[in-house]
């Protein structure tokens, strides 16, 4: 992978029982995700950038081939950071497309959250205002 820089570029994505908590956390960590460059699934970015004024680039709702969209993002090394605030207790009509989503992010080291708690600490990480590459990825 190449170096990831300190202008971060971050997917945003939270299932319909985690939208408030999204947004919740997208108005806290306003200052920080300013400095970033964002996308998000269609009702998930709308919400966010309703409520918090931020600029998020609105791809396709989520069932209707967002999250596939973003998953091309990542494939083709446009973005960092997946936050991702998955709903577990419910059965989604696009889990295929959840999975590709999560694997093609496992698989290209794309930091990925799925809960607002590891959400935190990766917005509180020192890297995330930094250049990075994970010690085992050759460059290029
Ligand atoms: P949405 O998509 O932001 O358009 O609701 C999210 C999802 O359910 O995958």
């Amino acid at each position: 992978m190449t170096v990831m820089q300190p202008r971060k570029r971050v997917g945003l994505v939270a299932h319909d029982a985690k939208k408030d908590a999204m947004v919740a956390w997208t108005a806290r960590n306003r200052t920080k995700l300013a400095e970033a460059d964002l996308w998000g699934t269609g009702t998930t970015g709308g919400r966010i950038a309703d409520a918090t004024g931020l600029a998020v680039t609105r791809l396709k709702s989520g069932p209707l081939g967002g999250d596939q969209q973003l998953g091309a993002m990542i494939a083709e090394g446009k973005l960092d950071i997946l936050i991702f605030f998955t709903d577990p207790l419910a059965a989604m009509p696009h889990d295929v497309d959840v999975k590709a989503l999560l694997r093609i992010s496992t698989l290209t080291q794309t930091v990925i959250a799925c809960n607002e708690a590891t959400a935190d600490f990766i917005i509180e990480s020192s890297l995330f205002e930094q250049a990075y590459r994970p010690e085992s990825e050759p460059d290029g």
